[in-house]
Formats: structure tokens, C-alpha cells, sequence
């Protein structure tokens, strides 16, 4: 993960450490370099430039420059405002949970409804059932999901096979059903079932479109979801963090899950999304299993960052 941004900074912080002394030119090269790799793992042109300017500020403002070993508080500067870019606290201590922001809001009155949205093929099919075994494993939940995507065939189908799978009910498939009607009987089933928790996962497109996301308003308005969480692939890089903007003007989306962080050598996605969108990353999808998924925490990832 993040492997190609990690051995860039990593180079970077071998020059700073190696040195005794540091002066206020050396850091600005050594933040070049810095920029220079955040722009070339796909970070959004404005959080790296934000990013630049809070390290420069504070590296150079401070005493760091006349500390006993400056290069190692520069290093430290750079990974607090990684955390920080990332949506978390650097002062929290070691161990702690995820942020608040970050963590999911299950407390309503049951069942509590998490809807997943997002893009074809973004991997939003397998967070849902993975989601789902993370209730059941951290949260002690009982979860039932439904498939509302009745646009791409075998959709409903693949959800059951990995409920079957995870050993996780879904919701059984009535052909012809529309959306809405699909997610009004599955709150109506997973009630009277006592499930606390209802997953569902809608359709998606190729892009993103307005019969989408009237599609997602009107199952919006018709389940009153607890959750909506945004599905994005973190290979698409700012691709990613564009739809999710795109998502953010119109469906009121509490997070986003990030997949394929497993192959994702440079993790501008993950530095760029709560910057430029707002909303907090709350998983990361690692793999293909269904228990390839993390909680997100920005402290740890800032950690694998950094190496
Ligand atoms: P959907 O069209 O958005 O529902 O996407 P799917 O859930 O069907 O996923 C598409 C493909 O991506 C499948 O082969 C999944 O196994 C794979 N996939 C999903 N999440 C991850 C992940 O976090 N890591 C990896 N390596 N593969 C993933």
C-alpha cells in the first residue's frame, strides 16, 4: 500500500536526517521534493499546495531549524499533517479507536438503514456483504441486505451468493421490483425480522448521471438511511475524489469506503478526499476476501505512509 509515495518521502527524509544541522533552504528543498511526490501520487493540486504551506510554516516559523536534531522534527511536522490531511488527530495516543467522524452511526432506532452508493463496478457489491460481517464482528449486530440493482443483471444474485458466503441474510429477490418498492419491503421485512441493521445496496452506473442520482434520492427519502456511504475505487486516484464530489452536492452522504487501497501504490485518493470533499473515509477495502476490510484510521495509514 501507498509503496511508490512512501519510497519518494522516504528519500526525502534520509537527506534530513543525515544532517546535523538544517537551514531554512534545505527545508524548502526538502518540501519541493515533498510536493513533488504528493503530485505525482495523485493528490488534488490544493491539498498539496495547503499541505506545502502548513509544513513550510511551521517547520521554518518554530525553533525546529535550532533544535538538536531538526531533520527528525521536520519529519514529525510532515507526518502530523498527514494525519491531519487525512481527517485524524495527531495527538491521540497509540491504540486509540478510529475519530468519531469516522466510526459508524448505527444508534436510531432499528433497523438502522446503511445505504451504499457509487460508480459500477467501484466494488460497492462486496463492501456492502463485507460491511455487513464487520457489524455482526465488531458492532455485534444482526445485518440483512437487500440488492436494489435491478439495472445490471445478476446483481441481486451476486449479493445473495455473498450473503450465503459470509453467512449473512438477504433479502429474497422478487423479479420486476422496482428500487424503492424493493427498499420499502426490506425495511418492512428486516423489522418485522428484528435485524438492527439493513444493508442496501443500490444500482450503478458507468457514470454518474441524473437518472442516478434521482434513483439514490428517492431511496434516500423512502428508507431514511443512517448511512449513506460513497463506494470509490482508490486506483482512480482523483477520479475518485471528483465522483465523490459529484455524489456530495446530491445525495447527503455520511462517508466513503475506499477499495483497492491493496493495490494502491500511491494513495492520493485517501490524502485527497477529506480535503476536498469533507466527509471522512470510514473503511478501506484491502483485498478481495470479505474480510479484507479495515475501520479507517488516519493515524495508521499516515504510519504506513511514512513506513
Ligand atoms: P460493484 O460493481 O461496485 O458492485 O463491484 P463489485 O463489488 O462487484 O467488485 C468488483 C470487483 O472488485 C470484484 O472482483 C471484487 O472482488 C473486487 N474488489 C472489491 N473490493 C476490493 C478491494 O478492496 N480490493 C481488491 N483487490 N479487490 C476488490
Amino acid at each position: 500500500m501507498f509503496d511508490n509515495l512512501s519510497d519518494r518521502l522516504g528519500a526525502t527524509f534520509d537527506k534530513l536526517r543525515g544532517r546535523g544541522a538544517l537551514k531554512e533552504q534545505d527545508v524548502r528543498d526538502a518540501m519541493r521534493e515533498v510536493r513533488i511526490a504528493l503530485l505525482e501520487a495523485d493528490v488534488a493540486l490544493p491539498v498539496v499546495r495547503r499541505f506545502i504551506d502548513a509544513v513550510t510554516e511551521k517547520a521554518i516559523g518554530q525553533d525546529v531549524l535550532r533544535a538538536v536534531s531538526p531533520g527528525q522534527q521536520v519529519i514529525k511536522i510532515v507526518n502530523d499533517e498527514l494525519v491531519r490531511t487525512l481527517g485524524g488527530d495527531p495527538d491521540e495516543e497509540e491504540g486509540a479507536p478510529a475519530p468519531e467522524e469516522s466510526r459508524l452511526k448505527l444508534e436510531v432506532k432499528p433497523p438502522a438503514v446503511v445505504m451504499m452508493v457509487g460508480l459500477q463496478g467501484s466494488g460497492k457489491t462486496t463492501s456492502t456483504a463485507k460491511i455487513a460481517r464487520y457489524i455482526r464482528e465488531k458492532h455485534g449486530k444482526k445485518a440483512m441486505m437487500a440488492s436494489l440493482d435491478v439495472a445490471r443483471p445478476a446483481a441481486q444474485e451476486q449479493l445473495a451468493v455473498l450473503g450465503q458466503q459470509a453467512d449473512i441474510a438477504t433479502l429474497p429477490i422478487v423479479p420486476g421490483q422496482q428500487p424503492v418498492d424493493i427498499a420499502r419491503r426490506a425495511l418492512e421485512s428486516a423489522r418485522l425480522q428484528n435485524f438492527d441493521v439493513l444493508m442496501l445496496d443500490t444500482a450503478g452506473r458507468l457514470h454518474v448521471d441524473d437518472a442516478l442520482m434521482a434513483e439514490m434520492k428517492a431511496v434516500a427519502g423512502a428508507a431514511d438511511p443512517a448511512e449513506v456511504l460513497l463506494v470509490v475505487d482508490s486506483l482512480t486516484g482523483q477520479d475518485a475524489v471528483n465522483v465523490a464530489k459529484s455524489f456530495t452536492d446530491e445525495v447527503p452522504l455520511t462517508g466513503v469506503v475506499l477499495t483497492r487501497m491493496d493495490g494502491d501504490a500511491r494513495g492520493g485518493a485517501a490524502l485527497s478526499m477529506r480535503a476536498v470533499t469533507g466527509k471522512p473515509i470510514k473503511f478501506a477495502g484491502t483485498g478481495e476476501k470479505l474480510d479484507a476490510l479495515e475501520a479507517f484510521h488516519p493515524k495508521r495509514v499516515a504510519g504506513r505512509i511514512l513506513g
